[in-house]
């Protein structure tokens, strides 16, 4: 069996301000974080250059989102290169945020990941389905649903820069984590569509965070569970208790 690098993202989404990621920044450069374990905090567009000017280097910083063109006439927009050039390695994709709220489809958002990927960032796509999506005993239809657009326009080499976020909407920001049951259930199944989908090799080798009301405590239980492979983080990512979570695993 590979072992799987433990992946922990932060994904601060729309908050922040210069003052406060420079106090966070200078919290989180001086905890303890272990080497075995892969950390990214995506950050708002404005303030990826700040933070990767202050975050520890032993750490990566994420854009919350991207474009798919490299540059031209997009009021607005963001592209890949762009967030390349002002530090940034990885990029969050289609957080149910961006899905929900802003209207991105499952094809445009497998357009961005291929166009972050070529561009020469790795990827955290997020997955994951509605409360009523759940209720209707659906789940693995919706992911795989969103999974399917983008194993379509991928190559199979591609997935080595791929973490898949598995976010149940319902535990987003509500407190209602999944149980480590709940979150191992579903994790395990995207591998195994995985091993059908693309390939045995890459259903094995990919992480798949969990994500959705994680904190300090509720961390540690689901990171023993065997196909939870880190955690996507949203509100604890802005608190010093994001240290607990990137310790999981000691
Ligand atoms: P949460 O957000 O940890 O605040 O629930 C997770 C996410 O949206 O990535």
């Amino acid at each position: 069996m590979v072992s799987r690098t433990f992946w922990v993202g932060g994904n601060w989404k729309m908050n922040g301000s210069v003052a406060a990621i420079k106090d966070l920044a200078t919290t989180f450069n001086a905890g303890s974080s272990p080497s075995d374990v892969e950390v990214v905090i995506g950050a708002p567009f404005v303030y990826v250059h700040l933070l990767s000017e202050s975050l520890r280097k032993d750490w990566a910083v994420a854009g919350e989102n991207c474009y798919v063109e490299s540059s031209g006439a997009y009021t607005g927009e963001i592209s890949p290169e762009m967030l390349k050039d002002v530090g940034a390695q990885w990029v969050i994709l289609g957080h149910s945020e961006r899905r929900s709220i802003l209207g991105e489809s499952d094809d445009f958002t497998a357009q961005k990941c291929v166009k972050a990927l070529a561009a020469g960032l790795k990827v955290a796509l997020c997955v994951g389905e509605l409360l009523e999506e759940r209720e209707a005993g659906i789940t693995q239809q919706v992911v795989e649903r969103q999974l399917d657009a983008v194993i379509k326009v991928l190559k199979e080499e591609d997935w080595a820069n791929v973490v898949i976020a598995y976010e149940p909407v319902w535990a987003i920001g509500t407190g209602k984590v999944a149980t480590p049951d709940q979150a191992q259930e579903t994790h395990a199944a995207i591998r195994e569509y995985l091993k059908k989908a693309i390939s045995p090799k890459v259903a094995e080798e990919i992480r798949i965070a969990y994500g959705g009301s994680v904190n300090g405590k509720n961390c540690k239980e689901a990171a023993q569970k065997p196909d939870v492979d880190g955690f996507l983080v949203g509100g604890a990512s802005l608190k010093p208790e994001f240290l607990d979570i990137v310790n999981a695993t000691q």
